[in-house]
Protein backbone atom coordinates (compact mmCIF):
# COMPACT_ATOMS: atom_id res chain seq x y z
CA UNK A 1 0.00 0.00 0.00
CA UNK A 2 0.88 3.74 -0.56
CA UNK A 3 3.77 2.37 -3.18
CA UNK A 4 3.41 3.73 -6.51
CA UNK A 5 4.10 2.61 -10.47
CA UNK A 6 7.44 4.26 -10.30
CA UNK A 7 9.28 2.39 -7.54
CA UNK A 8 7.44 -1.23 -8.56
CA UNK A 9 9.20 -0.56 -11.89
CA UNK A 10 12.59 0.17 -9.68
CA UNK A 11 12.04 -2.95 -7.88
CA UNK A 12 11.04 -5.36 -11.01
CA UNK A 13 14.10 -3.31 -12.60
CA UNK A 14 11.78 -2.29 -15.55
CA UNK A 15 10.66 0.74 -17.15
CA UNK A 16 7.55 2.52 -15.79
CA UNK A 17 5.68 2.96 -19.31
CA UNK A 18 5.94 -0.96 -19.31
CA UNK A 19 4.29 -1.73 -16.04
CA UNK A 20 1.38 0.72 -16.81
CA UNK A 21 1.34 -1.36 -20.42
CA UNK A 22 0.31 -4.31 -18.01
CA UNK A 23 -1.86 -2.24 -15.98
CA UNK A 24 -4.37 -1.15 -19.38
CA UNK A 25 -4.06 -4.95 -20.26
CA UNK A 26 -5.17 -5.77 -17.25
CA UNK A 27 -8.09 -2.82 -17.47
CA UNK A 28 -5.88 -0.51 -14.70
CA UNK A 29 -5.26 2.76 -15.51
CA UNK A 30 -2.95 3.85 -13.86
CA UNK A 31 -0.18 6.80 -14.04
CA UNK A 32 3.11 6.79 -12.61
CA UNK A 33 2.90 9.00 -9.14
CA UNK A 34 -0.35 7.62 -8.22
CA UNK A 35 -0.07 5.48 -5.35
CA UNK A 36 -1.57 1.95 -6.17
CA UNK A 37 -4.18 0.00 -3.92
CA UNK A 38 -2.89 -3.43 -2.46
CA UNK A 39 -5.01 -5.69 -5.28
CA UNK A 40 -3.51 -3.29 -8.10
CA UNK A 41 0.45 -4.75 -6.43
CA UNK A 42 -0.56 -8.08 -6.33
CA UNK A 43 -1.95 -7.93 -9.59
CA UNK A 44 1.26 -6.67 -11.00
CA UNK A 45 3.68 -9.36 -8.69
CA UNK A 46 1.18 -12.19 -10.32
CA UNK A 47 2.22 -10.71 -13.87
CA UNK A 48 5.78 -11.04 -12.70
CA UNK A 49 5.57 -14.31 -10.92
CA UNK A 50 6.76 -12.86 -7.62
CA UNK A 51 5.67 -13.25 -4.25
CA UNK A 52 3.71 -10.33 -2.73
CA UNK A 53 5.46 -8.90 0.03
CA UNK A 54 3.70 -8.16 2.89
CA UNK A 55 4.98 -4.55 3.67
CA UNK A 56 3.72 -3.03 7.42
CA UNK A 57 2.65 0.54 6.65
CA UNK A 58 0.82 2.97 9.12
CA UNK A 59 -2.98 2.77 8.09
CA UNK A 60 -4.23 6.33 7.49
CA UNK A 61 -7.04 5.89 4.95
CA UNK A 62 -9.04 6.63 7.97
CA UNK A 63 -7.59 9.52 10.43
CA UNK A 64 -10.61 9.09 12.65
CA UNK A 65 -9.79 5.68 13.52
CA UNK A 66 -6.28 6.56 13.57
CA UNK A 67 -7.12 9.13 16.31
CA UNK A 68 -9.07 6.93 18.27
CA UNK A 69 -6.75 4.09 18.46
CA UNK A 70 -4.04 6.60 19.09
CA UNK A 71 -5.84 7.56 22.46
CA UNK A 72 -7.27 4.53 23.50
CA UNK A 73 -3.58 3.05 23.59
CA UNK A 74 -2.49 6.34 25.74
CA UNK A 75 -0.68 5.34 28.79
CA UNK A 76 -1.54 6.71 31.96
CA UNK A 77 2.17 7.46 33.25
CA UNK A 78 2.25 9.82 29.75
CA UNK A 79 -0.60 11.43 30.77
CA UNK A 80 -0.36 15.37 31.59
CA UNK A 81 -2.98 17.55 32.31
CA UNK A 82 -3.66 19.55 29.36
CA UNK A 83 -5.17 23.32 28.79
CA UNK A 84 -8.78 23.70 27.60
CA UNK A 85 -9.74 24.73 24.43
CA UNK A 86 -13.17 26.82 24.12
CA UNK A 87 -15.46 28.11 21.79
CA UNK A 88 -18.17 30.72 22.26
CA UNK A 89 -21.25 30.57 20.61
CA UNK A 90 -24.53 32.68 20.83
CA UNK A 91 -26.29 35.01 18.89
CA UNK A 92 -25.64 37.86 16.61
CA UNK A 93 -24.50 40.97 18.26
CA UNK A 94 -24.80 39.36 21.19
CA UNK A 95 -21.02 40.11 22.54
CA UNK A 96 -19.31 37.11 21.23
CA UNK A 97 -16.35 39.37 19.12
CA UNK A 98 -16.24 41.90 22.15
CA UNK A 99 -15.82 38.93 24.46
CA UNK A 100 -13.06 37.46 22.09
CA UNK A 101 -11.16 40.76 21.47
CA UNK A 102 -11.79 42.07 25.27
CA UNK A 103 -9.77 38.13 26.42
CA UNK A 104 -6.96 38.82 23.84
CA UNK A 105 -6.29 42.24 24.45
CA UNK A 106 -6.01 41.96 28.13
CA UNK A 107 -5.49 38.55 28.94
CA UNK A 108 -2.54 38.06 27.13
CA UNK A 109 0.73 36.19 29.16
CA UNK A 110 2.46 38.87 30.49
CA UNK A 111 5.39 40.04 28.68
CA UNK A 112 3.72 39.33 25.50
CA UNK A 113 0.89 41.92 25.84
CA UNK A 114 -0.42 43.46 22.67
CA UNK A 115 1.92 40.88 21.07
CA UNK A 116 -0.90 39.31 19.47
CA UNK A 117 -0.52 41.16 16.15
CA UNK A 118 -1.89 37.92 13.38
CA UNK A 119 -5.29 36.50 13.33
CA UNK A 120 -4.70 32.59 13.29
CA UNK A 121 -8.05 31.67 14.45
CA UNK A 122 -7.29 30.45 17.77
CA UNK A 123 -5.32 32.09 20.55
CA UNK A 124 -4.31 31.09 24.30
CA UNK A 125 -4.98 33.49 27.44
CA UNK A 126 -3.56 33.18 31.02
CA UNK A 127 -5.84 33.13 34.28
CA UNK A 128 -4.67 32.23 37.98
CA UNK A 129 -1.45 30.88 36.03
CA UNK A 130 -2.92 28.58 33.60
CA UNK A 131 -3.50 28.84 29.84
CA UNK A 132 -6.94 28.75 28.39
CA UNK A 133 -7.21 27.72 24.31
CA UNK A 134 -9.65 29.78 22.51
CA UNK A 135 -11.59 29.46 19.30
CA UNK A 136 -11.30 32.75 17.83
CA UNK A 137 -14.33 31.98 15.13
CA UNK A 138 -17.33 33.37 16.47
CA UNK A 139 -20.98 31.31 15.63
CA UNK A 140 -21.16 27.74 15.83
CA UNK A 141 -20.54 27.38 11.61
CA UNK A 142 -16.71 26.50 12.73
CA UNK A 143 -18.28 24.18 15.54
CA UNK A 144 -20.49 22.39 13.84
CA UNK A 145 -18.21 22.04 10.51
CA UNK A 146 -15.58 20.80 12.28
CA UNK A 147 -18.27 18.16 13.49
CA UNK A 148 -19.60 17.14 10.71
CA UNK A 149 -16.18 16.38 9.79
CA UNK A 150 -15.01 14.12 12.47
CA UNK A 151 -13.11 16.85 14.37
CA UNK A 152 -14.25 17.53 18.09
CA UNK A 153 -12.23 19.79 19.18
CA UNK A 154 -14.04 22.12 21.97
CA UNK A 155 -13.76 20.51 25.40
CA UNK A 156 -15.46 23.46 26.92
CA UNK A 157 -18.45 26.12 25.64
CA UNK A 158 -19.29 29.56 26.40
CA UNK A 159 -22.91 30.27 25.44
CA UNK A 160 -22.89 34.30 24.99
CA UNK A 161 -26.64 35.87 25.78
CA UNK A 162 -27.57 39.49 25.88
CA UNK A 163 -29.15 40.89 29.05
CA UNK A 164 -30.98 43.00 27.40
CA UNK A 165 -31.87 40.58 24.17
CA UNK A 166 -32.86 37.06 25.85
CA UNK A 167 -32.67 33.94 24.49
CA UNK A 168 -32.66 34.03 20.79
CA UNK A 169 -33.29 31.26 17.88
CA UNK A 170 -29.59 30.80 17.51
CA UNK A 171 -28.97 30.36 20.94
CA UNK A 172 -31.44 27.37 21.26
CA UNK A 173 -29.35 25.87 18.15
CA UNK A 174 -26.17 26.67 20.18
CA UNK A 175 -27.31 25.21 23.25
CA UNK A 176 -28.51 21.92 20.90
CA UNK A 177 -25.11 21.39 18.85
CA UNK A 178 -23.24 21.76 22.65
CA UNK A 179 -25.78 19.05 23.68
CA UNK A 180 -25.04 16.64 20.57
CA UNK A 181 -21.65 17.39 21.21
CA UNK A 182 -21.76 16.69 24.58
CA UNK A 183 -19.65 19.66 25.50
CA UNK A 184 -19.97 21.30 28.51
CA UNK A 185 -22.07 24.44 28.66
CA UNK A 186 -21.00 27.40 30.68
CA UNK A 187 -23.27 30.57 30.17
CA UNK A 188 -22.10 34.11 30.20
CA UNK A 189 -24.89 36.81 30.32
CA UNK A 190 -23.37 39.74 28.19
CA UNK A 191 -24.32 42.91 28.87
CA UNK A 192 -25.37 43.40 32.04
CA UNK A 193 -23.82 47.05 31.96
CA UNK A 194 -27.02 47.84 30.20
CA UNK A 195 -29.48 49.69 32.41
CA UNK A 196 -32.11 47.42 30.45
CA UNK A 197 -30.15 44.59 31.30
CA UNK A 198 -32.52 41.46 32.76
CA UNK A 199 -30.84 38.29 33.90
CA UNK A 200 -33.77 36.84 35.73
CA UNK A 201 -35.34 36.58 32.11
CA UNK A 202 -32.51 35.54 30.38
CA UNK A 203 -32.19 32.47 33.12
CA UNK A 204 -35.85 31.86 33.13
CA UNK A 205 -35.82 31.54 29.45
CA UNK A 206 -32.59 29.03 29.18
CA UNK A 207 -34.83 26.89 31.85
CA UNK A 208 -37.22 26.19 29.06
CA UNK A 209 -34.51 24.74 27.03
CA UNK A 210 -33.22 22.92 30.25
CA UNK A 211 -30.23 25.06 31.16
CA UNK A 212 -30.94 25.58 34.58
CA UNK A 213 -28.35 27.77 36.55
CA UNK A 214 -26.85 26.20 40.02
CA UNK A 215 -28.83 28.96 42.03
CA UNK A 216 -31.81 27.25 40.71
CA UNK A 217 -31.36 23.77 41.68
CA UNK A 218 -29.49 23.16 38.21
CA UNK A 219 -25.83 22.03 36.98
CA UNK A 220 -25.21 24.81 34.60
CA UNK A 221 -22.52 27.51 35.73
CA UNK A 222 -23.92 31.34 34.76
CA UNK A 223 -21.72 34.24 34.87
CA UNK A 224 -22.77 37.78 34.20
CA UNK A 225 -20.43 39.91 32.56
CA UNK A 226 -20.02 42.95 30.50
CA UNK A 227 -17.43 41.99 27.65
CA UNK A 228 -17.58 45.62 26.60
CA UNK A 229 -16.24 46.78 30.22
CA UNK A 230 -14.66 43.92 30.87
CA UNK A 231 -16.80 42.75 34.67
CA UNK A 232 -16.67 40.01 35.68
CA UNK A 233 -14.34 38.43 32.45
CA UNK A 234 -11.60 36.82 35.60
CA UNK A 235 -14.70 35.00 36.89
CA UNK A 236 -15.60 33.63 33.99
CA UNK A 237 -12.07 32.25 32.94
CA UNK A 238 -11.77 31.22 36.88
CA UNK A 239 -15.42 28.99 35.51
CA UNK A 240 -13.51 27.54 32.33
CA UNK A 241 -10.59 26.32 34.18
CA UNK A 242 -12.94 24.65 37.24
CA UNK A 243 -15.05 22.85 34.65
CA UNK A 244 -12.02 21.82 32.65
CA UNK A 245 -10.31 20.41 36.08
CA UNK A 246 -13.79 18.12 36.41
CA UNK A 247 -13.44 17.25 32.98
CA UNK A 248 -9.57 15.84 33.60
CA UNK A 249 -8.28 17.02 30.41
CA UNK A 250 -5.15 15.27 29.64
CA UNK A 251 -2.49 14.17 26.70
CA UNK A 252 0.65 12.67 26.05
CA UNK A 253 2.96 15.68 25.38
CA UNK A 254 5.79 12.98 24.70
CA UNK A 255 4.18 11.55 21.39
CA UNK A 256 4.01 12.65 17.73
CA UNK A 257 1.43 15.40 17.15
CA UNK A 258 -2.00 14.86 15.91
CA UNK A 259 -4.79 17.32 15.65
CA UNK A 260 -6.91 19.43 13.64
CA UNK A 261 -7.14 21.74 11.17
CA UNK A 262 -8.38 25.22 12.84
CA UNK A 263 -8.21 27.12 9.13
CA UNK A 264 -5.91 27.05 6.18
CA UNK A 265 -5.16 29.11 3.13
CA UNK A 266 -2.93 29.12 0.43
CA UNK A 267 -0.70 31.92 0.41
CA UNK A 268 0.86 33.21 -2.74
CA UNK A 269 4.45 34.22 -1.11
CA UNK A 270 4.13 31.17 1.70
CA UNK A 271 2.14 28.69 -0.25
CA UNK A 272 -0.29 26.39 1.99
CA UNK A 273 -0.30 27.59 5.33
CA UNK A 274 -2.61 25.81 8.04
CA UNK A 275 -3.58 26.93 11.64
CA UNK A 276 -3.32 23.54 13.57
CA UNK A 277 -4.61 23.00 17.03
CA UNK A 278 -2.20 20.36 18.21
CA UNK A 279 -4.46 17.98 20.39
CA UNK A 280 -2.25 15.39 21.47
CA UNK A 281 1.59 14.76 21.67
CA UNK A 282 4.29 17.81 20.43
CA UNK A 283 4.67 19.16 17.19
CA UNK A 284 7.92 20.02 15.85
CA UNK A 285 9.18 22.22 13.22
CA UNK A 286 10.78 19.32 10.43
CA UNK A 287 7.94 16.61 11.39
CA UNK A 288 6.80 15.08 8.33
CA UNK A 289 3.23 15.42 8.35
CA UNK A 290 0.07 14.37 6.57
CA UNK A 291 -2.88 17.07 6.79
CA UNK A 292 -6.38 15.81 5.73
CA UNK A 293 -5.45 14.69 2.35
CA UNK A 294 -2.01 16.84 1.93
CA UNK A 295 1.15 16.20 3.18
CA UNK A 296 4.58 17.58 3.86
CA UNK A 297 7.11 18.89 6.64
CA UNK A 298 6.30 21.55 8.90
CA UNK A 299 8.75 24.27 7.37
CA UNK A 300 7.89 27.34 9.81
CA UNK A 301 5.62 27.17 12.73
CA UNK A 302 4.39 30.46 14.14
CA UNK A 303 2.26 31.17 17.32
CA UNK A 304 -0.83 32.71 18.03
CA UNK A 305 1.81 36.00 19.19
CA UNK A 306 3.36 35.65 16.07
CA UNK A 307 6.64 34.35 17.21
CA UNK A 308 8.78 32.00 15.26
CA UNK A 309 8.84 28.77 17.42
CA UNK A 310 10.38 25.48 17.26
CA UNK A 311 7.56 22.82 19.15
CA UNK A 312 4.05 23.22 20.58
CA UNK A 313 2.16 20.79 22.97
CA UNK A 314 -1.49 19.49 23.53
CA UNK A 315 -3.63 22.26 23.06
CA UNK A 316 -1.50 25.03 21.31
CA UNK A 317 -2.67 26.89 17.90
CA UNK A 318 0.25 27.64 15.83
CA UNK A 319 0.40 28.19 12.17
CA UNK A 320 2.23 26.16 9.58
CA UNK A 321 3.85 26.20 6.42
CA UNK A 322 5.74 23.20 4.26
CA UNK A 323 2.21 21.17 2.66
CA UNK A 324 1.92 20.49 -0.51
CA UNK A 325 -1.71 22.25 -0.57
CA UNK A 326 -4.20 23.78 1.55
CA UNK A 327 -6.29 21.43 3.33
CA UNK A 328 -9.54 22.00 4.96
CA UNK A 329 -10.77 23.14 8.16
CA UNK A 330 -11.78 20.00 10.42
CA UNK A 331 -9.06 18.20 8.29
CA UNK A 332 -7.07 16.07 11.18
CA UNK A 333 -3.19 15.67 11.41
CA UNK A 334 -0.78 12.98 12.01
CA UNK A 335 2.94 13.35 12.05
CA UNK A 336 4.80 10.71 10.77
CA UNK A 337 7.88 9.07 11.82
CA UNK A 338 10.04 10.31 8.24
CA UNK A 339 9.13 11.85 5.34
CA UNK A 340 8.52 9.15 2.72
CA UNK A 341 5.58 7.47 4.81
CA UNK A 342 3.94 10.46 5.27
CA UNK A 343 4.07 11.15 1.51
CA UNK A 344 2.64 8.08 0.42
CA UNK A 345 0.29 8.18 3.17
CA UNK A 346 -0.82 11.84 2.15
CA UNK A 347 -0.97 10.81 -1.61
CA UNK A 348 -2.60 7.62 -0.99
CA UNK A 349 -5.40 9.94 0.92
CA UNK A 350 -5.99 12.29 -2.14
CA UNK A 351 -6.63 9.17 -4.34
CA UNK A 352 -8.87 7.72 -1.92
CA UNK A 353 -10.66 11.20 -1.25
CA UNK A 354 -11.31 11.39 -5.25
CA UNK A 355 -12.73 7.98 -4.90
CA UNK A 356 -14.94 8.79 -2.28
CA UNK A 357 -16.22 11.93 -3.98
CA UNK A 358 -17.76 9.35 -6.62
CA UNK A 359 -19.64 7.44 -4.40
CA UNK A 360 -20.19 9.29 -1.31
CA UNK A 361 -20.91 8.61 2.02
CA UNK A 362 -23.99 6.73 3.79
CA UNK A 363 -25.82 9.03 5.22
CA UNK A 364 -29.30 7.92 7.02
CA UNK A 365 -32.12 8.16 5.59
CA UNK A 366 -35.57 6.75 5.71
CA UNK A 367 -34.79 3.85 3.24
CA UNK A 368 -31.86 3.01 5.32
CA UNK A 369 -33.49 3.30 9.17
CA UNK A 370 -34.55 -0.13 9.30
CA UNK A 371 -30.92 -2.16 8.00
CA UNK A 372 -29.32 0.32 10.27
CA UNK A 373 -31.64 -0.33 13.22
CA UNK A 374 -31.46 -4.19 12.47
CA UNK A 375 -27.80 -4.07 12.45
CA UNK A 376 -27.45 -2.66 15.57
CA UNK A 377 -26.01 0.38 14.45
CA UNK A 378 -28.62 2.10 15.56
CA UNK A 379 -28.74 3.21 19.21
CA UNK A 380 -31.48 6.63 18.30
CA UNK A 381 -32.88 7.61 14.89
CA UNK A 382 -31.76 11.53 15.32
CA UNK A 383 -34.46 13.93 14.13
CA UNK A 384 -34.93 17.93 13.67
CA UNK A 385 -38.29 19.34 13.43
CA UNK A 386 -38.70 22.36 12.06
CA UNK A 387 -42.41 23.79 12.05
CA UNK A 388 -44.60 27.02 11.18
CA UNK A 389 -45.75 27.06 14.77
CA UNK A 390 -44.78 26.06 18.12
CA UNK A 391 -47.77 24.36 19.19
CA UNK A 392 -47.78 21.73 16.14
CA UNK A 393 -43.43 21.44 16.49
CA UNK A 394 -44.11 20.32 19.88
CA UNK A 395 -46.93 17.93 19.50
CA UNK A 396 -44.97 16.53 16.51
CA UNK A 397 -41.92 16.23 18.96
CA UNK A 398 -44.05 15.03 21.61
CA UNK A 399 -45.30 12.00 19.22
CA UNK A 400 -42.07 11.08 17.68
CA UNK A 401 -40.53 10.18 20.87
CA UNK A 402 -43.25 7.92 21.76
CA UNK A 403 -42.05 6.00 18.48
CA UNK A 404 -39.73 2.70 19.76
CA UNK A 405 -39.10 -0.03 17.44
CA UNK A 406 -36.71 -2.95 18.74
CA UNK A 407 -35.25 -1.29 21.58
CA UNK A 408 -34.93 1.67 19.58
CA UNK A 409 -35.87 5.23 19.98
CA UNK A 410 -36.41 8.36 18.07
CA UNK A 411 -34.08 11.24 19.55
CA UNK A 412 -34.96 15.08 18.94
CA UNK A 413 -31.52 17.18 18.29
CA UNK A 414 -33.03 20.06 17.71
CA UNK A 415 -36.83 21.41 17.30
CA UNK A 416 -37.83 25.24 16.37
CA UNK A 417 -40.68 27.29 14.34
CA UNK A 418 -38.69 28.41 11.09
CA UNK A 419 -38.17 27.33 7.95
CA UNK A 420 -35.20 24.88 7.37
CA UNK A 421 -31.89 26.22 7.44
CA UNK A 422 -28.14 26.00 6.96
CA UNK A 423 -27.47 25.50 10.27
CA UNK A 424 -30.04 22.95 10.41
CA UNK A 425 -28.43 20.93 7.52
CA UNK A 426 -24.91 21.05 8.86
CA UNK A 427 -26.24 19.80 12.28
CA UNK A 428 -28.00 16.99 10.58
CA UNK A 429 -24.77 16.12 9.00
CA UNK A 430 -22.57 16.28 12.32
CA UNK A 431 -25.49 14.12 13.73
CA UNK A 432 -26.35 11.81 11.37
CA UNK A 433 -29.87 13.46 11.53
CA UNK A 434 -32.74 12.97 9.39
CA UNK A 435 -35.16 16.58 9.10
CA UNK A 436 -38.57 17.09 9.51
CA UNK A 437 -40.34 19.97 8.02
CA UNK A 438 -43.87 20.55 9.04
CA UNK A 439 -45.70 22.82 6.68
CA UNK A 440 -42.11 24.63 6.21
CA UNK A 441 -40.13 24.40 3.22
CA UNK A 442 -35.95 24.74 3.01
CA UNK A 443 -34.98 27.72 2.03
CA UNK A 444 -32.98 27.49 -1.37
CA UNK A 445 -29.23 27.22 0.24
CA UNK A 446 -30.57 24.71 2.60
CA UNK A 447 -31.86 22.46 -0.26
CA UNK A 448 -28.53 23.06 -2.22
CA UNK A 449 -26.84 22.41 0.93
CA UNK A 450 -28.84 18.91 1.66
CA UNK A 451 -28.25 17.80 -1.83
CA UNK A 452 -24.84 18.12 -1.62
CA UNK A 453 -24.03 16.58 1.74
CA UNK A 454 -27.53 13.85 1.04
CA UNK A 455 -29.05 14.72 3.80
CA UNK A 456 -32.57 13.51 4.28
CA UNK A 457 -35.78 16.32 4.44
CA UNK A 458 -38.92 14.99 4.76
CA UNK A 459 -41.76 17.91 4.48
CA UNK A 460 -45.19 17.27 5.63
CA UNK A 461 -48.39 19.24 6.26
CA UNK A 462 -50.40 16.24 8.72
CA UNK A 463 -48.67 15.18 11.80
CA UNK A 464 -50.23 11.99 11.67
CA UNK A 465 -48.07 11.26 8.54
CA UNK A 466 -45.01 12.52 9.73
CA UNK A 467 -45.31 10.21 12.32
CA UNK A 468 -46.48 7.17 10.31
CA UNK A 469 -43.59 7.25 8.45
CA UNK A 470 -41.14 7.24 10.68
CA UNK A 471 -42.42 4.03 12.30
CA UNK A 472 -43.02 2.48 9.04
CA UNK A 473 -39.31 3.25 8.16
CA UNK A 474 -38.51 1.89 10.93
CA UNK A 475 -39.99 -1.28 11.10
CA UNK A 476 -38.38 -1.78 7.31
CA UNK A 477 -41.93 -1.52 5.60
CA UNK A 478 -41.27 1.26 3.74
CA UNK A 479 -42.14 1.31 -0.08
CA UNK A 480 -39.34 1.07 -1.63
CA UNK A 481 -39.95 4.06 -4.34
CA UNK A 482 -38.87 7.87 -4.04
P1 LIG B 1 -21.32 39.38 18.07
O1 LIG B 1 -22.14 39.57 16.83
O2 LIG B 1 -21.95 38.39 19.00
O3 LIG B 1 -19.88 39.12 17.83
O4 LIG B 1 -21.45 40.77 18.88
P2 LIG B 1 -20.39 41.96 19.02
O5 LIG B 1 -19.29 41.58 19.91
O6 LIG B 1 -20.07 42.46 17.67
O7 LIG B 1 -21.26 43.01 19.82
C1 LIG B 1 -22.42 43.64 19.26
C2 LIG B 1 -22.63 45.00 19.87
O8 LIG B 1 -22.85 44.89 21.27
C3 LIG B 1 -21.41 45.91 19.70
O9 LIG B 1 -21.87 47.21 19.41
C4 LIG B 1 -20.74 45.86 21.07
O10 LIG B 1 -20.04 47.04 21.37
C5 LIG B 1 -21.92 45.69 22.00
N1 LIG B 1 -21.55 45.00 23.24
C6 LIG B 1 -20.88 43.83 23.35
N2 LIG B 1 -20.70 43.51 24.65
C7 LIG B 1 -21.27 44.51 25.36
C8 LIG B 1 -21.42 44.74 26.77
O11 LIG B 1 -20.97 44.01 27.62
N3 LIG B 1 -22.09 45.88 27.12
C9 LIG B 1 -22.61 46.74 26.21
N4 LIG B 1 -23.24 47.83 26.66
N5 LIG B 1 -22.46 46.54 24.89
C10 LIG B 1 -21.81 45.45 24.47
Amino acid sequence: EGINIQEIAKQFHRDASEIIKKLLMLGVMANQNQALSKEVIELICVEYGVEPEEKHVIDVSDLNQYFEDARANRLEENLATRPPVVTIMGHVDHGKTTLLDQLRNTRVTEGEAGGITQHIGAYQVEANGKVITFLDTPGHAAFTTMRARGADVTDITIIVVAADDGVMPQIVEAINHAKAAEVPIIVAINKIDKPTANPDRVKQELTEHGIIPEDWGGEHIFVEISAKMNLNIDELLEMVLLVSEVEELKAEPNRMALGTVIEARLDTAQGATATLLVQDGTLNVGDPIVVGNTYGKVRTMVNDKGRRIKTAGPSAPVEITGLNDAPQAGDLFVVFEDEKTARQAGEERASKALELQRDSKKKVTLENLFDSIKDGEMKAVNVIIKGDVQGSVEALSASIQKIEVEGVRVNIVHQAVGAINESDITLASASGAIVIGFNVRPTPQARSQAQEEEIEIRSHRIIYDAIEEIETAMKGMLDPEY
